[in-house]
């Protein structure tokens, strides 16, 4: 299953450059709206104030206003706040979070979120950890230092953003979790089979090296060695076999034990 992302944004849609700051964090947002509000709401001429890069629908369906290569106006702090954000990364980063931000703004009111909304904000997630790492050779960890909360960044006038109910235990559980959209194996069992056949497979191809080994006629130098072998009873068929033993066997003759 691909991610569809509707591309929304317009000339209106308000967005500034990173100046050199890979994004480093996912910042999850309530809307508190309908996802049309939203839509017109990041489009319009009148809206000089915010922006998200993201919004996702109750039915699931992904909106994006502001590419990733651009900040959004999503989580700004005044400076001064900066040094007491709850999130540790904000206040060591010690700059505007928007610059190394990605946000994602959820259609609803108090955080709770429908089930299609859930699996596809968790598939946004993931395709924008892909993207960063394509686009930055960053990967953003599926954790709770990197996949915050407007809350975390600004508990003073977003306390309730996204929300009470956002499923945060949920999230970084189905998060942590590898990504069967791309082949994970989904199970102990899948990944038991997996290994199986690949020792299968590999034993077929180490029988295959080692008859390449073998030699099906005696050479010719060790013949007079061999003949003395057989002839003793020490070997019983000579051949295939590989050229170490023809050289122990010449060995054995010079040696005068044969
Ligand atoms: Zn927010």
């Amino acid at each position: 299953m691909a991610v569809d992302v509707v591309w929304k944004g317009n000339e209106y849609t308000n967005s500034s450059d990173r100046k050199g700051q890979a994004p480093l964090i996912i910042v999850n947002h309530i809307s508190a709206g309908s996802m049309s509000s939203m839509d017109s709401w990041f489009t319009s001429p009148d809206n000089k104030v915010s922006s998200a890069h993201f919004g996702v629908s109750k039915q699931g369906t992904i909106h994006q206003y502001v590419k990733l290569e651009r900040m959004a106006w999503a989580q700004g702090i005044t400076a001064d706040r900066i040094a007491t954000a709850p999130a540790a990364i904000v206040r060591s980063k010690g700059i505007n979070p928007n610059l190394y931000a990605v946000s994602i703004e959820h259609e609803g009111l108090d955080g709770e979120l429908t089930e299609q909304q859930f699996v596809a904000s968790v598939a946004l997630h993931r395709y924008i950890q892909a993207y960063v790492a394509d686009h930055w050779g960053y990967t953003i960890p599926f954790d709770r230092e990197h996949v915050l909360g407007h809350f975390q960044i600004d508990p003073v006038r977003k306390a309730s953003c996204p929300g009470a109910k956002f499923p945060w235990k949920q999230l970084y559980s189905t998060l942590s979790l590898p990504d069967k959209r791309h082949g994970g194996a989904d199970s102990v069992e899948e990944q038991l089979k997996q290994l199986q056949t690949l020792v299968t497979d590999l034993k077929g191809r180490l029988a295959w090296l080692e008859s390449q080994h073998q030699l099906q006629e005696v050479p010719i130098w060790a013949k007079a060695s061999v003949d003395k072998a057989v002839a003793q009873g020490l070997v019983y068929t000579p051949t295939p076999s590989s050229l170490d033993f023809y050289r122990m066997l010449i060995v054995l003759d010079r040696k005068g034990l044969l």
